[in-house]
C-alpha cells in the first residue's frame, strides 16, 4: 500500500449496488461533499474510493466530478445493472463498455443526432486496459456462478451460462420498460448492447478530465414490458454479488 498514489473510484447508482462493495472495503473513512457520502478504504492493497451516485446523468457527471476535484482519483470504475437491448444480451449477463452514446442526446438540426454539441462526437471510449483487466475478472467470475451465488439462485435466475459482451452501452435519462420503446432504440442505434442512465455522462467527465474510465453492468431486465419484475430481488440475489466479485477480482489481479 501507498498512501502517495491516487485512488482508485468504484460508483454505483443503486445502494443495493454498492452495499456489497462496501461490504469488502476496510478501513474506511466517510467524507460528504455534495449531498454524497464518499467512502475511503483499503481493497486488497489498493487505495479506493466507492460513491453512489444515485440515478441519471446529472447525479453520475456530478458524482465523478467530484471524485476528480476533491478526491484525485487515477481511474474510475462504474458497477451496477442495465437492461439488454442486443440480440442475445440476457439477463444475467454481463456486459463492458467498449464506448458509450446518450440516447436521448438531440440537438438537431443544429448538430447531428445523438452528437454532443461542441464535443463534435456522439461516442465516447472507455479505457481499453482497464476494460480488458474488467473483463477478464468477469469472465472468471461468470465462470463459477454457482460458488458465488448457489445453485438455488442460478437456477431461479437461469444463470446456467452467463455470457460476456463487450461493446455500445447507451445512457439516457429513461428507465426504459416498454418493448416499443427498447425496439425504437434498437432500431435507431442498433449496435447498442445495454442501455442505462448514468455511464454516457461519466465518460463525458472522464473525458473532460483525462481520466480512464471502464464500466461494467449486469443485465438485469430487457427493457421491454417485463423490465421492473423482480428488479429489487434480482439486484440483490445477483447484480450487487457479481459486482463485488468482479471488482474483488479485478482489484486482486491489479499489480
Ligand atoms: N425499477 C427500479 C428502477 C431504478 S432506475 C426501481 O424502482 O428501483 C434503473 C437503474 O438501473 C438506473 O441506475 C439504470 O442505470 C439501471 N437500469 C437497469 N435497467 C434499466 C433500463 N431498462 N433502462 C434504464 N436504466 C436501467
Amino acid at each position: 500500500m501507498s498512501s502517495i498514489k491516487p485512488p482508485l473510484a468504484i460508483i454505483s447508482a443503486m445502494e443495493g449496488e454498492l452495499r456489497a462493495v462496501l461490504g469488502q472495503l476496510t478501513h474506511q473513512k466517510k467524507v460528504s461533499v455534495g449531498q454524497r457520502d464518499f467512502w475511503l478504504g483499503h481493497w486488497h492493497g489498493h487505495d479506493v474510493v466507492a460513491v453512489l451516485s444515485r440515478i441519471g446523468k446529472v447525479a453520475a457527471a456530478t458524482t465523478a466530478t467530484a471524485l476528480v476535484e476533491r478526491f484525485g482519483v487515477a481511474e474510475m470504475v462504474f458497477t451496477g445493472v442495465a437492461g439488454g437491448l442486443g440480440a442475445g444480451v440476457a439477463v444475467g449477463d454481463v456486459v463492458v463498455a467498449s464506448h458509450f452514446l446518450q440516447h436521448d442526446m438531440d440537438a438537431s438540426p443544429l448538430f447531428p443526432r445523438h452528437e454532443v454539441p461542441l464535443y463534435g462526437r456522439s461516442h465516447f471510449d472507455t479505457d481499453e486496459r482497464l476494460g480488458s483487466a474488467l473483463a477478464l475478472a468477469t469472465q472468471a467470475v461468470l465462470a463459477d456462478t454457482v460458488g458465488l451465488l448457489g445453485a438455488q439462485a442460478v437456477q431461479e435466475f437461469s444463470l446456467t451460462a452467463p455470457q460476456l459482451h463487450r461493446g455500445l452501452i447507451i445512457s439516457g435519462d429513461r428507465f426504459v420498460c416498454s418493448t416499443s420503446e427498447s425496439a425504437a432504440l434498437q432500431r435507431a442505434l442498433p449496435d447498442a448492447l445495454a442501455v442505462e442512465m448514468e455511464g454516457a455522462a461519466v465518460a463525458q467527465v472522464c473525458h473532460d478530465y483525462g481520466i480512464p474510465f471502464a464500466a461494467v453492468r449486469t443485465i438485469s431486465d430487457r427493457a421491454d414490458d417485463g423490465a421492473h419484475h423482480d428488479f429489487n430481488r434480482f439486484m440483490d440475489s445477483v447484480a450487487s454479488r457479481y459486482s463485488a466479485a468482479i471488482v474483488s477480482a479485478w482489484l486482486r489481479s491489479r499489480p
